[in-house]
């Protein structure tokens, strides 16, 4: 069951009080509980924790919740400077706007759900689920992390696709985890490295195969990192590849292999070392590739 974020009951009705409170009420109320006394910084820590709650907001608003909240303790300060029922204006501010917040809606309504800490310990995966699950009568029975890696495995085992991509052939590299370097087919790994960016040629090898087939010999790649000396594992297929020129910075003289196939257990894997940064990547070469990469591995076709 989901239940939302409970503040201590210290406070927890003042912050209802913000939320649920008539937009067109909100100040004429809030006036009259400081009028009666509640003190400014439990009225705008009220404020604040009820904008906290409804913080998923949606990803154009802009801001996000913490606009009402950057100016606390600013107003806090100047609550300190005003006289007489002047004090009250800024704190008044506040409490409308979280309310605002809360009840206009494009913001909200929006609350916070309380989790409790994920345990990864306890992440057993039963002999029932597992089979229930694939069917394979493969049974992992590692729990937490290992749980995952070995899940992780077995999906591409049996017949998953994976597309490993730029950088994530560096992941679990130190110390090696041989398994998971197999299951990408290498690449990065420890012992990768590049010079400075660079815009250079990738051009395609005479290997056939349902990836390449059909594109351009070569294309003029814009500036990308060229990944240098990437492991290749034994069975991959390189389907392009682009020269590292000895006269740039840390440049070896070959033609490093950037894109290449290979299979792990059932599963199709392919690795692209292209595509550093957003840069990289809006070039409709890499684009197509990629995409075609991505079709193959999901489906052993990239039309
Ligand atoms: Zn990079």
């Amino acid at each position: 069951m989901h239940a939302r974020v409970q503040y201590p009951e210290s406070i927890e009705p003042l912050v209802q009080f913000i939320e649920q409170t008539p937009p067109g009420e909100i100040l004429d109320r809030t006036l009259e509980k400081l009028r009666a006394g509640i003190d400014a910084k439990t009225m705008l820590t009220a404020s604040a924790l009820a904008v906290v709650r409804s913080a998923d907001l949606p990803p154009g608003h802009h801001g996000g919740p913490l606009h009402p909240l950057a100016g606390l303790h600013a107003i806090t300060n100047l609550v300190g400077r005003l006289e007489g029922e002047d004090r009250f204006l800024p704190i008044l501010q506040h409490v409308a706007l979280s309310n605002k917040h809360i009840n206009d809606p494009v913001t909200s309504p929006f609350s916070l759900l309380e989790f409790g800490p994920l345990d990864t310990s306890g992440t057993d995966v039963s002999r029932a689920a597992d089979l229930a699950n694939d069917g394979s009568g493969e049974i992992v029975t590692s729990k937490g992390v290992e749980a995952n890696k070995e899940a992780f495995l077995k999906a591409v085992r049996g017949g998953k696709g994976l597309v490993a991509y730029h950088f994530a052939s560096a992941a679990f590299a130190r110390p090696n985890w041989e398994e998971y370097e197999k299951a990408v087919a290498g690449g990065w790994r420890s012992q990768g490295y590049h010079g400075p960016a660079h815009a250079y040629t990738v051009k395609k090898t005479d290997a056939k195969h349902p990836i390449s087939e059909g594109l351009p010999e070569k294309f003029d790649h814009v500036v990308d990192e060229l990944y240098q000396n990437s492991v290749i594992t034994p069975g991959s297929v390189i389907l392009a590849t682009a020269y590292s020129d000895p006269s740039k910075p840390r440049g070896t003289g070959k033609d490093e292999p950037v894109i290449w196939a290979n299979r792990y257990g059932q599963g199709r894997v392919v690795e692209n070392v292209l595509g550093h940064d957003t840069k990289a990547m809006a070039d409709p070469n890499y684009q197509q590739w990629m995409r075609r990469c991505v079709l193959w591995a999901a489906t052993g076709k990239a039309e």
